[in-house]
């Protein structure tokens, strides 16, 4: 009868999320050093992982695609929700323990863990709805360019990344951190940063700052060659972002700045702009004048 009451006990006060003595843990059963090449800083603070569950509107029964879960900190606040949780981890070591981290702590929920590099990913077993992911800081943009051009079924997402390449996802034209990353973003949607996170959540304690960013996928507003075609000119004109459009984009438009302002007039644009000006539905209009 005690024993049975001490478990009932126990059940409801077990930690169903990763604390800073569970992911120390953990970290010493796989004999686990963080890497900076891997970009691993590990959550451990339950009230950051259920706020970004609660930001993202993770909804019970869906799936939802996590990248990069490490010891499992947001992957179980995914679960925890109700999620599925498609979760693709480059890791080995990180990978193979996080099925039976979450059979201890969050029993009877489903989790398929894939082990790979998400820049390299293109199938999936599932089709999640959501991207929830605290990304791995050095790879943060090419991974999420990556996963909207392959996975359609991904509709709206919660990230957290390092502050600047946040700010510069969400950016609109004319802001100084307008770049190649802000126009390509919003050729798959609309952008918009969710709030900042603070370093003391993380183990170890990083040294820059983060914020989450959010997304909800529109329509793209072309077909694949012309994103394809399009994507060229964004990166042509920000490798020469102080030079005018005439003059960045003269090598790309295959004839010099004679050339490119007649593309560029045919296309509305003004041969005299910067690219920082410049929305993804103009780069598009640049690329169908060609
Ligand atoms: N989600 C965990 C958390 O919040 O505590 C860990 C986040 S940590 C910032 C980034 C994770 O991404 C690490 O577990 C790392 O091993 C993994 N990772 C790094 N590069 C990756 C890649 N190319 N593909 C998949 N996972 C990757």
């Amino acid at each position: 009868m005690n024993a049975h009451r001490h478990a009932a006990e126990d059940a409801a006060t077990e930690p169903r999320l990763l604390g800073p003595s569970e992911i120390r843990d953990l970290a010493q059963l796989l004999d686990v050093t963080p890497t900076k090449k891997l970009g691993q800083n590990f959550v451990h603070d339950a009230n950051t992982v259920r706020r970004i569950v609660q930001t993202a509107g993770v909804q019970a029964g869906e799936t939802v695609l996590e990248i990069g879960p490490g010891l499992g900190s947001l992957t179980l606040g995914l679960l925890e929700s109700g999620a599925s949780v498609i979760a693709v981890e480059i890791d080995k070591r990180l990978a193979a323990q996080l099925p039976h981290t979450a059979a201890i702590m969050q029993p009877g929920t489903v989790l398929t863990v894939v082990t790979d590099d998400a820049m390299r990913v293109t199938e999936l077993p599932g089709a999640p709805e959501r991207l929830v992911a605290n990304l791995p800081y050095n790879v943060s943009v090419p991974v999420l360019l990556h996963l909207l051009e392959h996975f359609d079924s991904l509709q709206s997402g919660i990230v957290m990344v390092q502050a600047e390449v946040g700010y510069r996802l969400a950016a609109e034209p004319g802001s100084k951190v307008y770049g190649a990353p802000s126009v390509k973003a919003a050729w798959y949607g609309d952008w918009r940063t969710a709030g900042q996170v603070s370093r003391m959540v993380f183990w170890p304690v990083p040294n820059v700052d983060s914020v989450l960013v959010g997304f909800e996928r529109a329509d793209a507003p072309g077909t694949e060659a012309e994103r394809v075609a399009t994507f060229a000119l964004v990166d042509a004109a920000f490798q020469q972002r102080r030079k005018m459009l005439r003059q960045s984009l003269g090598t790309a438009l295959g004839g010099g700045s004679a050339q490119a302002t007649t593309v560029l007039e045919t296309a509305g644009v003004d041969p005299q702009a910067r690219g920082e000006q410049l929305t993804v539905a103009d780069f598009l209009r640049i690329a169908r004048a060609v």
